[in-house]
């Protein structure tokens, strides 16, 4: 929180909001005193929208709110949803600013489909999006040597992470990117090589790519001073999150959010959920088929309102993902509630008429010490009567019809549907997105 409330930031419509609430910088903030600003910032982000972006107005207008029937956290509820197809079309629809205002944009990977969305942000919208919420969510100080291998081009992943570690954090950032042109899995391994890093930021299945490439280069990663790891930008069971970990000896901590939003959620070193940043965003979880909104443990779409985007308002987001909130507090001490990921709407497979999210069958299926780091989770389009599982062995196995048998029988013990291993010696490495679960014609 220090850092929303300490920096001089330029005249930007949140300053006098920061400012009224300067006192949270001083102490660790209660949770009253964080739902006390989240209420300030609520209204007066609401209000603005209004004011400003024609998009919001014209919600509001047809749901019939004024910004006055905002007062409390409560009436966030009253507010209608903003979903992911109406940020598509006219890229500059979101905005309560003048265009000239708009400092960066980022554009869509398309993975989902569709045209492409742009998300905008003022220079005063981007600087404060993205802080850590936490210093002990983002524990780096000036000395450390971050690799930051997420992608920086039209996504906003690699740009926030640089700007929250070099300037919230005062560590050095490693710009290698992902996939750019400049940027192999082999030269990023020797500038590893080269800098020896204390903390790391990438993508779970580039972990894996990464350190592929390092044994093939003979490069030593455990011997490197890596203290930190931050996995993102996609999703991933935590048994696979441990074999990353084993890999390169660090622990590794997820972090979740979108190019929509931002940062949503980070995993503490205990990894008992995702802290949500208070000062940066209000989650809800809705009921994805009627929006009620469901109480805490109960599992449906996640929402999010990001309070401090007064240019570029995006209010009660769906972000199509599945999950539930647990306001206990945390083993780690800190008090931000948490939330727990349960996949993702659009990912989630029927197999015999049973609806998974693929990183459940990860888990049992990373859980087999047989099976490799690379893994495909086959759909057959006509008859998906049965989960076919492609996938490497590890370093030395064997690919025998006793090994498929006996893994598939672990597999459907585990998940209730019938499976069947086909072993491959390499499945392609992926360039950008992982593609975990791909369709075939069935027989
Ligand atoms: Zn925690």
């Amino acid at each position: 929180m220090e850092f929303l409330f300490k920096q001089h930031l330029k005249d930007t419509v949140q300053k006098p909001l920061l400012e009224r609430f300067a006192h949270l910088a001083d102490a660790e903030p209660s949770l009253d005193s964080l739902a006390a600003f989240q209420e300030e910032a609520l209204k007066e982000m609401v209000a603005y929208a209004y004011e400003h972006s024609p998009f919001y107005h014209e919600k509001m207008s047809q749901a019939g709110i004024k910004p006055e029937d905002i007062q409390s956290l409560a009436d966030l509820a009253k507010m209608p949803f903003t979903i992911k197809d109406e940020l598509r079309g006219d890229p500059w629809k979101l905005l309560a600013c003048d265009k000239k205002d708009i400092s960066i944009v980022s554009v869509s990977t398309g993975t989902t489909g569709g045209e492409e969305i742009y998300i905008m942000y003022s220079w005063g919208d981007h600087y404060l999006t993205d802080s850590p919420g936490h210093p002990k969510l983002f524990n780096l100080k000036s000395g450390d040597i971050c690799i930051n291998a997420l992608p920086y081009e039209m996504s906003s992943a690699g740009m926030s992470f640089h700007k929250v570690f070099s300037e919230v954090q005062q560590a050095t950032v490693v710009n290698v990117g992902k996939g750019g042109a400049y940027s192999t899995p082999e030269k990023i391994v020797q500038v590893m090589a080269d800098l020896q890093p204390t903390a790391f930021i990438t993508s779970p299945s580039y972990a894996i790519t990464l350190a592929e490439k390092a044994a093939e280069a003979s490069i030593d990663i455990k011997g490197m001073p890596i203290r930190k790891m931050w996995l993102t930008g996609e999703g991933c069971s935590d048994a696979f999150r441990k074999r990353v970990e084993k890999i390169w000896d660090t622990r590794a901590n997820f972090h979740y959010g979108s190019l929509e939003c931002g940062v949503l959620g980070m995993e503490c070193d205990d990894h008992a959920g995702y802290h949500i940043p208070l000062g940066l965003v209000i989650l809800e979880v809705v009921d994805p088929k009627t929006g009620e909104v469901l109480e805490p443990g109960e599992i449906g779409e996640i929402v999010a309102t990001c309070l401090l985007r007064f240019n570029t308002p995006l209010i009660r987001y769906r972000t199509q993902d599945l999950g539930y909130i647990d306001p206990e507090p945390c083993s780690c001490g800190l008090p931000f509630p948490r939330f727990f990921l349960r996949g993702r709407l659009v990912d989630h497979l029927t197999i015999c008429g049973v609806n998974f999210s693929p990183f459940y069958l990860e888990e049992f299926l990373m859980r087999q010490p047989e099976v490799g780091n690379w893994y495909q989770f086959v759909i057959k389009k006509r008859n998906n009567e049965q989960l076919k599982i492609r996938a490497e062995l590890a370093q030395g196995v064997e690919p025998t019809p006793q090994l498929a048998d006996k893994l598939a029988s672990k597999m459907e013990f585990a998940t209730g549907v019938p499976c069947e291993f086909e072993f491959v010696t390499k499945l392609a490495r992926p360039g950008v997105k992982t593609v975990r679960v791909v369709q075939e014609e069935g027989e």
